[in-house]
């Protein structure tokens, strides 16, 4: 970065609008990861966005369904999900289900919805995370999975913005014309990591996780009821929230938490704390 105090040097706004965005590659992933924290979040009264990166049009086992159709019924499902956990807000940004690359196209839409709603902490996809796979030696009966490119690439999509591109002025400058100033993300929440550092207590929300899921009604087959499928994962997570950090919870979501930014006063409180 250059001399912030330069003549015509723009500041980086630094105050956050929305307390968090979860930017998720499919409509469903964001129910996945961090439906409970969500409308955990929602219910202390704090202002909570989705982001979905692709149409979803490649989300059925059904070949004759038209795109837009599908994409639309998805999209709709999307929206009531969101409305049971109550988020306030989602956006669609339709890129090509199944072909999400990290362009400078993808980057940019990004950077325009994180600037446009300042949220506090961003949720995203580790894009790091490539095979989900148990030692076989350990392990014999169980199979791993490839994680879905679209979740790397959002997950690289997402990072590439909030660094540089969010807190640069220079970056996509057109976007100032558009009133969106550069702005500073304050924490960056992975999921479906394995460096897990942060469990949140989600037993107050974990049946609207259910409910939000059902909304999927194209995803899952006809009579299943994933409030019973939730809670069984939500356990499992908390029983690992026990053994790894003591943590007595009975449903809890996990996520690898990261610090980019902390604000000067909460800076004062913990020195003075430590004094
Ligand atoms: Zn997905």
């Amino acid at each position: 970065m250059g001399d912030r105090k330069a003549e015509g040097a723009l500041q980086q706004v630094t105050t956050p609008d929305y307390e968090a965005m979860v930017i998720g590659a499919h409509p469903d992933d964001a129910d996945f990861a961090t439906a409970a924290t969500s409308a955990l979040w929602a219910k202390q009264g704090k202002k909570v966005v989705w982001v979905v990166m692709t149409d979803g049009t490649e989300g059925s086992e059904v070949p004759s369904i038209g795109d837009t159709d599908l994409m639309l019924i998805r999209e709709q499902e999307q929206r009531m999900a969101c409305e049971v956990l109550g988020v306030q807000a989602v956006e669609f940004l339709r890129f090509p289900d199944g072909h999400l690359v990290n362009s400078e196209e993808a980057r940019k839409a990004v950077t325009r919805l994180i600037r446009k709603y300042r949220p506090r902490v961003v949720f995203t996809h580790d894009p790091s995370q490539h095979i989900y796979a148990p030692d076989p030696n350990e392990s014999p009966e169980s199979t791993g999975h490839i994680n879905h490119p679209d979740h790397r690439a959002t997950g690289n999509i997402v990072l590439d913005a909030i660094f540089p591109a969010v807190g640069n002025p220079r970056t996509y400058r057109e976007l100032l014309a558009e009133g969106l100033l550069p702005y500073k993300v304050h924490e960056l929440y992975l999921f479906s990591t394995s460096q897990v550092n942060t469990y949140i207590d989600v037993s107050e929300t974990i049946e609207l996780k259910g409910k939000g899921l059902n909304c999927h009604d194209t995803q899952f087959d006809a009579g299943v009821d994933m409030v019973e499928r939730i809670r069984e994962r939500a356990a499992v997570v908390a029983k690992d929230a026990k053994e790894k950090q003591g943590l007595d919870i009975q449903y809890a979501e996990a996520f690898r938490r990261i610090k980019l930014y902390i604000p000067k006063e909460e800076k004062e409180k913990a020195s003075e704390k430590k004094e």
